[in-house]
């Protein structure tokens, strides 16, 4: 295996396009578990470490530009009130060690339904910043999962960043597992209000093929709060309406049976959490959270 050590982003662009099969590696920590226990033995690993970029940010007006190796430590300690459900999310993510490595590169690289991020970046709204030497192209993040473990990057493509829309109002993150760290998820769910436009977007992992959203949940919901003047009185969401979204988020689920739980489970699991989450953004919504933009 040949390791290949580019020092900067454009010889890491020109690398891949010499060796489109290449295999990045960013904080490591799942490629090196699939080369250590010999699922994998690709011919070339294209090392990004030594491209400092990479790990950083730049927090716009409207988007955080996250550098695909963040590491998750970082967006939880730095980033929490821009980015309060990836900073959530990032928090469920294994162990510190795993944290102070992993970052949302690395997660949307693997693409695994399971991956903690992809909730948190389906609710916010994300685009991926891929370049190639042929050029640079934002994904829009519902079209960034493209199969089980499979994304939208063409070969010769590496991920720059991602467009992360700052926060305009309550965020949550919440992930079933067997115990409360150092698991992967057996489901996940993340929503976002965003009063300023006064829509709510979710995410739903590890329940379906590959993240999703809860698009049906999302159209009832922002219907039912605009018809019933919600978002201007900020009073209580209706049990029947909170039931009906979470009956939906649940119908957008396709799951499977496997080792960490059954696809019933998943579903009745991600119902539960959608009107959890629900039920806990739209108070902070009510209390601190109304006085956001496009509250008032
Ligand atoms: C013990 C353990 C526990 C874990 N628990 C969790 C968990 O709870 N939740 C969770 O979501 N994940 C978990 N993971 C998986 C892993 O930590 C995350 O997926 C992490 O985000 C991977 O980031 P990384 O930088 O280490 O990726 P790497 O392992 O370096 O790379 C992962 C994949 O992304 C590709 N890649 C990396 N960077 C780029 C780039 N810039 N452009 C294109 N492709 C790229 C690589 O080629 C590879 O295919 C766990 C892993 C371990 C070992």
């Amino acid at each position: 295996m040949d390791f290949l050590r580019p020092a900067s982003w454009e010889e890491a662009l020109a690398a891949k396009a010499e060796h489109p099969t290449a295999v990045p590696i960013a904080g490591g920590t799942d490629i090196m578990v699939e080369i250590n226990f010999d699922h994998r033995r690709p011919e070339h690993l294209l090392d990004l470490n030594r491209i400092t970029e990479l790990s950083e940010w730049e927090v716009g007006e409207e988007s955080v530009r996250l550098g695909a190796s963040v590491p998750y430590t970082r967006i939880m300690e730095d980033l929490r009130a821009e980015l309060p459900g990836l900073a959530l999310a990032s928090h469920t993510v294994a162990s510190p060690q795993i944290r102070n490595r992993g970052g949302v590169g690395g997660n949307l690289g693997t693409a695994s339904p399971a991956g903690d991020a992809h909730p948190a970046l389906l609710a916010a709204g994300a685009e991926v910043e891929v370049e190639s030497v042929r050029g640079t192209r934002l994904i829009p993040i519902d079209a960034f999962y493209t199969g089980v473990k499979r994304n939208a990057l063409a070969p010769d493509e590496l991920i720059r960043a991602v467009h992360i829309r700052k926060a305009d109002g309550p965020q949550q993150y919440s992930k079933v597992g067997t115990r409360n760290a150092m698991v992967i998820a057996v489901c996940a769910f993340g929503i976002a209000l965003h009063p300023a436009t006064r829509t709510v977007r979710t995410g739903i992992g590890s329940a379906a093929p590959t993240p999703v959203r809860a698009e049906a949940a999302e159209e009832f919901l922002n219907a039912a709060l605009e018809e019933g003047g919600f978002w201007d009185s900020g009073k209580i969401i209706t049990p029947s309406v909170a039931k009906q979204f979470a009956e939906l988020a649940s119908g957008a689920c396709n799951p499977i049976d496997d080792v960490r739980g059954t696809a019933r489970y998943r579903r009745h699991a991600v119902g539960i959490m959608a009107r959890r989450t629900l039920g806990w953004t739209w108070e902070q919504y009510r209390g601190s959270g109304r006085t956001l933009e496009g509250a008032a």
